[in-house]
Order: C-alpha cells, then structure tokens, then sequence
C-alpha cells in the first residue's frame, strides 16, 4: 500500500510540472568573457557580442570558496556557543 501511493505521488510532482518549462543556464563566451543565458540543449549557442560558436562555457552558479568558508565558520561558532552554554547549564 505504502509503495503504490508513493508512485502515485511522485507521479502527481511530474504531472504537476508545467510541460514548458525549460532550464535555462549561464554560459560566457571563453573569447570575450560575455555571459549569456541559453538553454543546456541549444547546439547553436552564439555569443551576442562577437557572434562566435566555439567557446560558449558553462558557468558554474557556486558561491566564492571564502563565502563557503564564511558560512562554515559562522556555523561552527553557532554549534560551539549553544555546546558550550548547554555544557555550562548542566556542568
Ligand atoms: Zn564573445
């Protein structure tokens, strides 16, 4: 029973997707470093600006390593002060 209503559930999330619906993504051309938006399956991605083919890359939407690190460090010290005055409350 369990199994059979999680497919149908999972079936409802793919029914209720909209059948238009296309990602779209970040690329930047590698000759003039312009970004521009293409969809992942357009073969024929031409930069805007220096209308070349080759070279159009993908961008990686990462945040920068040192705010990584940031969040992190902002974490570990949240996990240390709630650790540390549970410690003291109960030392
Ligand atoms: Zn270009």
């Amino acid at each position: 029973m369990v199994p059979q209503s999680r497919a149908e559930f999972e079936g409802g999330i793919d029914s209720a997707r909209p059948p238009s619906y296309v990602a779209i993504m970040r690329y930047v051309c590698s000759n003039c470093h312009t970004p521009l938006d293409a969809e992942p399956t357009d073969e024929h991605k031409v930069c805007p600006r220096c209308k070349a083919e080759a070279g159009i890359e993908p961008v990686k939407d990462k945040p920068p390593m040192a705010m990584q690190l940031f969040g992190i460090v902002l974490l570990v010290a949240a996990v240390a002060t709630v650790g540390g005055s549970l410690l003291g409350l109960t030392g």
